[in-house]
C-alpha cells in the first residue's frame, strides 16, 4: 500500500488529485486534458448513468444517437451559440495521412475536407438540423430525446473529472409547441437533476437561474444546480436550458399549429457530465479516502476474513456464504476478499481508500461466538455484533450512512452560507471563509463583471423561490429586490 493521502487542510487540490488516482478512479492520459477513466471509477459512473437514465425514461424521454461531427456551417447558423463555443472547438480538416517518402507520416494535403467538421462540443445544431425533417405539425410534438455521448471542449485549464477536454455526458434535446411547455420541461429536468444529486449523491444543491453573463450560448434562460465543495468552492453540477425559438429559427424548424398557422418550435436542452464524479468525490471524501453514498457505491459491503491456516479460512468461508446469499437476495452488492496475497490491514486501508460504505471482518473468534465485526466508512467506527439478523442491520445501516453523509454536507453548506451587506464584508468573508455568499446586486452585467474582476467570485445563481427582500447593491448602492449567491467556483 502506498503511503497516505495529503490532507485536505494541507493542500485540498493535491488531496483531490491523489485521491482520484490512488482510489483507482481515473488517471491523466498522454493526450493533454483527456483522462482515462479506470474500471472502478467507471463502475460508479455506470451506476449514475443507470439511475439518471431511468429517471429520463420515467419522465417520457427516449435515447437516440447523433453524429460526433458537425459541419462548420451548422455552427455559424446560431450567432450567439457559435460565439460561445468558437474558442474551444476541435476542427477536423483532413481525412487522410500519407508517407512522405522519407518514412514520415504526414497529413495528405490533397485529402482536405471541402467543409471542415467540428467535433461536437454540444449537439444542438446537428440535432435541430435533423429535427427539421421530423417536425411538420403539432402532432409531431413534443420530441423528447436524450443522447449519451462524449463531447470535446478545448479547455485551457483542466482537472480530472471536473473539467476535461473530452468528457462523457448526457444531453437532452426537446422540441415543443409552446413556450410554456418548453419552460416546464426545463424546470422538470432541473428537478430530476436536483433529486438525483440530493437523494442518490447525498449532495445538497441550490437550484437557480444563471445570470445573462453565465448563460449557455444560445439560451434564453439557463437553470442550474450548484453544490458546495469541502474547500468552500462552488461547483456547477448540472444545467437545464430554455432555448426559446433560437435554434428553430436558425434551422427553420416550423410546425403547423392546431389552428393551421406555421410557427417556430420551442426548445430545451439539459446535461450533466462526468463532472458529477468530481462533485461526488469532493463533497464527501476525507483524508483516508473516498466516502461513497451507499446508493452509488459499486461495492456496498466488503467482507474480510481474518484466519490462521486453510482450515479456519474454509470454516469462515462457509459462514460467509450464508451471509452473502442473504445479501444477494436483498440486492446488496458485496465483495468477499479472501485473497491470501494481502494481509487484512492492507485490505482495510484499500477499502477505506475506495470508500466502501460497510466493512465486515470475520475472525476465528467470531466462528465460536456467532459474531462479526462491522465497520462503517463514514464515521470510521466499528463494533462487534451478533450474526443473528445481520443482513437487516446492514440494510438499515446503509440507509443511515446515506442520510448521515447528506446531513453532514447539508450542515456544512448551512454553516458556509453567509449573508453580507457591504462590499468590504463580502471581500472579508470571501477571503477568510469562502462558501456561498448571499448579497444584494443591482442586476447589471457590469457590476457582476466588476466583482468577478476584483475578487474572482461569480454569481452562482439567482435561487428559485428566492425570498423577496428590499436591499441595496453591495457595490453600486442601487436598489435590489433579492439576494443572489456568489462564490469562488471550479
Ligand atoms: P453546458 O452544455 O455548458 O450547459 O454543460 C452541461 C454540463 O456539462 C454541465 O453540467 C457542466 O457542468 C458540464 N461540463 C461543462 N464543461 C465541462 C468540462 N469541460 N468537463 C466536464 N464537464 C463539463
Amino acid at each position: 500500500m502506498s503511503k497516505g493521502l495529503t490532507s485536505r487542510s494541507d493542500d485540498y487540490s493535491q488531496w483531490y488529485n491523489e485521491l482520484v488516482t490512488k482510489a483507482d478512479l481515473a488517471e491523466h492520459s498522454s493526450v493533454r486534458g483527456c483522462m482515462v477513466i479506470k474500471p472502478y471509477g467507471y463502475s460508479i459512473w455506470e451506476k449514475m448513468q443507470a439511475v439518471l437514465d431511468q429517471k429520463f425514461k420515467d419522465t417520457g424521454h427516449s435515447n437516440a444517437y447523433f453524429p460526433l461531427f458537425i459541419p462548420k456551417s451548422f455552427f455559424s447558423k446560431e450567432a450567439s451559440h457559435v460565439d460561445g463555443f468558437a474558442t474551444e472547438c476541435a476542427v477536423v480538416t483532413h481525412y487522410r495521412l500519407k508517407n512522405d517518402g522519407n518514412g514520415n507520416i504526414i497529413v495528405d494535403e490533397e485529402a482536405k475536407l471541402e467543409e471542415e467538421l467540428i467535433v461536437r462540443p454540444t449537439s444542438e445544431t446537428i440535432i435541430w438540423n435533423t429535427y427539421k425533417g421530423w417536425i411538420q405539425s403539432y402532432r409531431d410534438l413534443p420530441i423528447l430525446v436524450n443522447q449519451w455521448a462524449n463531447v470535446v471542449r478545448w479547455e485551457m485549464r483542466t482537472r480530472l473529472f471536473l473539467r476535461t477536454t473530452e468528457f462523457l455526458w448526457q444531453e437532452g434535446h426537446t422540441a415543443h409547441a409552446t413556450s410554456e411547455e418548453a419552460q416546464a420541461e426545463a424546470s422538470q429536468m432541473l428537478d430530476v437533476y436536483a433529486d438525483f444529486a440530493e437523494n442518490w449523491m447525498a449532495m445538497p444543491v441550490l437550484k437557480g437561474h444563471k445570470t445573462a453573463n453565465e448563460r449557455f450560448a444560445g439560451a434564453l434562460d439557463t437553470l442550474c444546480i450548484e453544490a458546495l465543495m469541502q474547500d468552500g468552492k462552488a461547483l456547477q453540477a448540472g444545467t437545464s436550458h430554455f432555448l426559446g425559438q433560437n435554434f428553430a429559427k436558425a434551422f427553420d424548424v416550423k410546425f403547423a399549429s392546431k389552428e393551421g398557422k406555421l410557427e417556430h418550435v420551442w426548445a430545451t436542452s439539459w446535461g450533466v457530465s462526468t463532472r458529477l464524479m468530481g462533485a461526488l468525490i469532493m463533497a464527501h471524501s476525507d483524508d483516508q479516502g473516498l466516502v461513497l453514498p451507499p446508493k452509488l457505491a459499486p461495492i456496498q459491503v466488503v467482507i474480510v476474513p481474518i484466519y490462521k491456516g486453510d482450515e479456519e479460512l474454509n470454516e469462515i468461508s462457509e459462514q460467509v456464504l450464508i451471509i452473502t446469499n442473504e445479501l444477494k437476495k436483498k440486492g446488496i452488492s458485496f465483495k468477499y476478499d479472501n485473497r491470501d496475497t494481502q494481509r487484512p490491514g492492507f485490505k482495510f486501508a484499500e477499502y477505506e481508500l475506495k470508500g466502501v460504505p460497510i466493512r465486515l471482518a470475520f475472525g476465528g473468534r467470531d466462528l465460536e461466538n456467532n459474531t462479526i465485526e462491522i465497520a462503517r466508512r463514514d464515521t470510521r467506527t466499528k463494533e462487534t455484533i451478533s450474526r443473528e439478523g445481520l443482513v437487516d442491520v446492514i440494510e438499515k445501516l446503509l440507509e443511515e450512512i446515506q442520510e448521515n453523509i447528506y446531513k453532514k454536507a447539508f450542515d456544512y453548506r448551512a454553516e458556509m452560507t453567509t449573508e453580507v451587506n457591504s462590499y468590504n464584508e463580502f471581500k472579508k468573508v470571501l477571503e477568510e471563509k469562502g462558501g456561498f455568499i448571499a448579497a444584494h446586486w443591482d442586476g447589471t452585467p457590469e457590476t457582476e463583471s466588476k466583482i468577478k474582476e476584483e475578487t474572482k467570485a461569480t454569481i452562482r445563481c439567482i435561487p428559485l423561490k428566492n425570498k423577496q427582500e428590499e436591499g441595496i447593491c453591495i457595490v453600486t448602492g442601487k436598489p435590489s429586490k433579492e439576494r443572489v449567491i456568489f462564490a469562488l467556483a471550479y
